[in-house]
């Protein structure tokens, strides 16, 4: 097996198929060898598992998925890379690449062609300028069971928080009513070529078999949950107002009476069964 990691092979592998990084493409590659590694088996993949793997650029992570996985989809939008994985990851029968843009692609759709009798699982170094829209994708697709991803440390941090901190956010929310998140470990930014300015982090997001928030109305549950954070250290009653007009001022105090928090209350201090509380309430009011 080619190790693609080993600076010493990678920069002449780039060279001689005229490969340059493109920046656009968040094109930032492992060369550290223990990364991928570490990656591929804290994320869980056995022979059951079935894994998408965003990304796969030269191939690093998507060799140590293969030697682990039942099989391996990869989805790779550069295709100056096709020689190269070729390469690298042509050796590997239970891997197939598929040459797209992954967030143009029905991912439940993939995942029932591609992983019949397979447990789906997603494992990805992301590239950083789609962080969002891609997490949203896999968790929204309701098919995994467990998606690790290397991501910004403070994107990570982020996901993570819990309900008060600075770091808690509407998309923390989002991805905890999914999935319960995990951060597993740091890496440094001289991991890559060409650096990052930022450090990364792994972390994992266990899918949450059931929602037990009681959530009436996802669409309201979410529309309020962007509501309360809109206006971050402003009182919750404003921030209600401004994401529901059709509640106004009163209705939104009333909503917040209602559900027994205090007149005071602010948004970022609410847990997601609180969230549930208050969604449902003004679910209640919209009908
Ligand atoms: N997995 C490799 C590694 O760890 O060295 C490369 C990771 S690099 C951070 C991100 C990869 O995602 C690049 O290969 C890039 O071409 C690819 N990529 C960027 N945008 C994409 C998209 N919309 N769909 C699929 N792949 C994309």
């Amino acid at each position: 097996m080619i190790n693609v990691c080993d600076i010493q092979v990678m920069k002449p592998l780039l060279a001689q198929h005229g490969f340059h990084f493109s920046k656009a493409k968040g094109q930032n590659f492992l060369i550290a060898p223990w990364v991928p590694q570490s990656i591929a088996e804290d994320s869980g993949v056995d022979a059951t598992a079935g894994v998408l793997e965003i990304g796969p650029g030269i191939g690093p992570l998507t060799q140590q998925l293969a030697l682990r996985a039942g099989k391996v989809c990869a989805v790779e939008l550069d295709d100056r890379l096709k020689p190269i994985l070729e390469l690298t990851t042509g050796e590997f029968e239970n891997l197939e690449i598929v040459w797209a843009d992954v967030l143009k692609l029905d991912i439940p759709s993939l995942v029932k062609e591609k992983f019949a009798g397979l447990r789906p699982m997603a494992c990805a170094n992301l590239p950083y300028y789609i962080t969002s829209p891609i997490l949203t994708a896999l968790l929204e697709a309701e098919c995994f069971d467990c998606v690790t991803v290397m991501v910004q440390k403070e994107v990570a941090q982020r996901i993570a928080a819990s309900a008060g901190s600075v770091d808690y956010s509407a998309f923390s929310i989002f991805c905890q009513y999914y999935a319960e998140p995990e951060l597993l470990f740091d890496v440094p930014a001289h991991c890559f070529l060409p650096q990052p300015k930022v450090t990364s982090a792994v972390i994992s997001l266990k899918v949450r078999k059931d929602r037990n928030w009681g959530v009436l109305d996802e669409k309201v549950f979410f529309r309020t949950v962007r509501a309360s954070f809109a206006m971050r250290r402003k009182k919750l009653a404003n921030g209600l107002a401004s994401g529901f007009p059709e509640l106004g001022k009163n209705g939104a105090g009333e909503v917040i009476a209602e559900c027994g928090f205090d007149e005071n209350v602010r948004g970022e201090t609410l847990s997601i069964p609180e969230f549930a509380l208050l969604a449902n309430a003004i679910a209640g009011r919209l009908k």
